[in-house]
């Protein structure tokens, strides 16, 4: 799977973790992010999800 924050593959024995993005229909989404934190990339196509330490 790809990361939702830096856009780099997440290799299957790494960390990952799930974040919740709601958008503003109200719909959430999940999408799966490094779970240590990770460079968002630079350029984006959608909001990123808060890093949390
Ligand atoms: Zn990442």
């Amino acid at each position: 799977m790809i990361c939702a924050r830096c856009n780099k593959p997440i290799e299957r024995d790494e960390p990952s973790e799930k974040v919740e993005h709601y958008g503003g229909t109200g719909v959430g989404a999940t999408m799966d992010v490094h779970a240590r934190p990770c460079r968002p990339a630079p350029q984006q196509t959608y909001p990123t999800p808060p890093i949390r330490y």
